[in-house]
């Protein structure tokens, strides 16, 4: 794929946003080519957006490009098809609704933010949350003001800007409705000790679940698992010590990493976690090292990501969240334009994009809850976890991307009629694995057009076994019903 770095907009405080910043990732200010236009990535903190956004992009997409909108698998939105010359519009568009990058107060001055800079401050922008954080009933912490000082952190410091697009950080709150399967390299989570919550953290890796237990032993085991304890906790720190932590942890990184090192993993490749701790005991005035008790440590509360979808009640009594999914996480202006409104007639201005590629609609009082799910479905949303097309993901494809083997999504489209009840599939055009940073329960890797090799998860690395190879959707139908049924599956 080419780059195509753009100008920020007039309209904008970032006036000269033009210098290249070296990556492949899109990104507001980088838009990068594809085969069907060009992609705009749109950063959300913790995956929110105003309705008033949501209609901003909505309106670009149309204006300034094919009106496609994805949600990703990180809880941001991307605009496709951006239009040759158009790169420049869209961004200003975009920046004039809020959602470009933003200095913390008593950091660096939005006025004197040079154009690299402002690319960077946008790209860093990666820490994932629950979509129902501060709401979900079962959370041990809100933690949404945390999230706001992590993201303010990592745009103001201008060190940062060295991160890869890529590094990613995640804070679990202990959240029923929360994504735990994409290994980031930062993870933090609640959890519950005798005289209050503190987090725990780890590397490279996901906080350990009794679901990913076995994935957690075979990464300890791992000949690329240089030090036996990454995939386990670390250590516990108090919420007010989470930020220090974090600062520290990522300075570390680039004190220690070798230049071409991009994420934490690779730092571990060369660095024991024990070196890497006494390093950023350096940068904190606490006590940092590893604590041994905390080596088995599982999170408690089991996720459950049906609930992303139907209405579920949240913390504040008498209030909802009521969520749908979009087919293949794709979303058209009218959608969005369609979803802005609902929020501002039934909600509160807002929502959330999740991280399987749906939308929440947070606040929604129990007597609003079947007008919204009626129109959510009027939309085009699903709601209920039945339905075969909330358990189907797919890449770009061939429409979209030219290193793709095979249409994905219509595909998956074709899939869905016969998707055995239960079973989760992401189609893939090559094995880049863009739609999915987790290893799905069965991957089709597209090996021609309309034909697919068949994997099965398991605890290995990549999508697990080859269990059939050259099959077409009707064979890999037939094939996923006998799986389902098979004991191994049970
Ligand atoms: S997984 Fe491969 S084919 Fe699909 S969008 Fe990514 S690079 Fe393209």
């Amino acid at each position: 794929m080419s780059v195509l770095n753009h100008a920020a907009s007039s309209a904008a405080s970032f006036t000269a946003a033009r210098a290249p910043r070296p990556s492949a990732c899109p990104g507001l200010l980088r838009i990068v080519a594809a085969r069907d236009g060009g992609i705009c990535r749109i950063k959300l903190p913790g995956g929110a957006l105003s309705a008033a956004q949501a209609a901003a992009i909505a309106e670009a997409s149309q204006r300034h490009a094919t009106g496609v909108i994805e949600v990703t698998n990180r809880a941001n939105l991307q605009v496709r098809g951006v239009r040759d010359g158009q790169e420049a519009a869209l961004i200003a568009a975009l920046v004039s609704a809020g959602l470009g990058p933003a200095p913390a107060s008593g950091g660096v001055d939005a006025a004197t933010w040079s154009a690299s800079a402002v690319s960077a401050a946008d790209d860093v922008r990666n820490v994932m949350i629950s979509p129902a954080a501060g709401r979900d009933p079962f959370a041990l912490y809100d933690t949404t003001s945390l999230t706001a000082e992590l993201l303010a952190l990592l745009q103001s410091e201008t060190r940062f800007a060295a991160l890869s697009p890529k590094f990613a950080l995640l804070l679990d709150g202990g959240e029923r409705l929360a994504r735990l399967d994409h290994p980031h390299d930062v993870w933090l989570a609640a959890t519950q000790a005798h005289d209050g919550v503190r987090f725990v953290f780890g590397l490279a890796g996901c906080p350990p679940t009794a679901a990913n237990a076995a994935a957690v032993h075979v990464a300890r085991a791992s000949e690329f698992a240089t030090d036996a304890s990454r995939a386990s906790a670390l250590a516990a720190v108090l919420p007010s010590q989470v930020v220090q932590l974090v600062r520290a942890l990522l300075h570390t990184f680039l004190d220690l990493a070798a230049a071409d090192a991009t994420r934490i993993r690779h730092l571990l490749a060369t660095h024991s976690v024990g070196a890497v701790l006494q390093h950023a005991q350096t940068y904190v005035d606490f006590p940092l090292s590893r604590d041994a008790s905390l080596a088995d440590w599982q999170r408690g509360a089991p996720a459950d990501a049906a609930l992303r979808l139907g209405a579920h009640a949240q913390r504040v009594v008498g209030t909802w969240h009521v969520g749908g999914h979009p087919p293949l996480g794709r979303l058209d202006a009218a959608t969005l334009h369609g979803l802005a409104a609902l929020a501002r007639q039934q909600g509160n201005g807002t929502m959330r994009m999740t991280p399987w590629q749906s939308v929440l609609l947070p606040d929604i009082t129990a007597d609003a809850v079947p007008a919204v799910l009626a129109e959510l479905n009027a939309l085009g949303l699903a709601c209920d976890p039945a339905q075969p097309i909330t358990r189907l993901i797919a890449c770009a494809g061939s429409t979209g991307c030219a290193k793709s083997l095979a249409d994905t999504k219509a595909d998956a489209l074709q899939l869905a009629a016969r998707l055995p009840d239960g079973v989760d599939v992401h189609l893939s055009g090559c094995p880049r694995s863009c739609a999915a940073a987790h290893c799905a329960p069965y991957t089709l890797l597209a090996v021609a057009p309309g034909t697919y090799d068949l994997y099965r998860r398991d605890t290995s690395a990549d999508f697990g076994e080859c269990v059939a190879h050259q099959l077409t959707i009707e064979q890999a139908a037939d094939m996923l019903e006998q799986l389902a049924r098979s004991p191994l599956d049970a």
